[in-house]
């Protein structure tokens, strides 16, 4: 069982499935040779995948190409389906900061080959968490910067509004999909700036207002 830290007390909340927003932001799907698709890409990571700021990221054998991406995560905090948009707005529960690390030699290969991406997204440590702020605490007002930096040097830094859907935006339309539990985590896709991470770095990222997370490659 994983579980999410909420900043500023005790409380653990328990983790469920992650369903994670790919291309989310036009200059990154640009960067990545792709264009904005028509409705957002969907996939899941399972939990097995979650580690905590603090933690180190295991480079996998099977992979040269290893990238970061820095994303705003939502938390749900009711068992919803198929709601409107009001609705999707208060099924968030909480906000946090995650890395979806991503081995982008081989999603170049499953996207080549009509695949799913699975392989590339789903291995161990690749999906670092922050601790997260409950919503009744924080108005997300989408103004803040989201940024990540590697041995100290900044690769990515945008403003939350650049998404192309929005949080409840992305919500909605996942709800409309499949069912959405108390405790689902939602990656709502990276800005641009992703690039490759080697053994032995260290990448520090964030969101202001919300929080920080930093983890070692090994
Ligand atoms: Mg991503």
């Amino acid at each position: 069982m994983k579980t999410i830290k909420i900043k500023n007390s005790n409380k653990e909340l328990e983790i469920g499935k992650i369903v994670c927003v790919g291309k989310n932001y036009a200059e990154h799907a640009l960067e990545l040779g792709s264009v904005v698709p028509e409705k957002p890409v969907i996939f899941l990571k399972p939990t097995t995948a979650v580690i905590y700021s603090g933690d180190k990221i295991s480079y996998p054998s099977f992979s040269n190409e290893l990238h970061h991406e820095v994303e705003l995560v939502l938390m749900i905090g009711k068992k919803v389906k198929d709601i409107n948009i009001e609705a999707a707005e208060t099924a968030i529960s909480a906000y946090g900061v995650g890395l979806d690390m991503t081995l982008r030699d081989i999603q170049a290969k499953m996207k080549k080959e009509g695949h799913p991406w699975t392989i590339a997204k789903c291995f161990d440590t690749s999906a670092v968490l922050s601790e997260f702020v409950l919503k009744e605490d924080y108005n997300l007002s989408l103004e803040e910067e989201i940024f990540l930096s590697i041995n100290d040097k900044e690769r990515q830094r945008d403003k939350l509004i650049k998404m192309i859907l929005k949080p409840a935006e992305i919500v909605q339309y996942i709800s409309s999909l499949m069912t959405l539990e108390k405790g689902d985590l939602i990656y709502t896709g990276t800005p641009k700036g992703v690039g490759i991470v080697n053994k032995g770095d260290v990448i520090n990222a964030g969101i202001e207002g919300i929080a920080k997370l930093s983890a070692k490659v090994v």
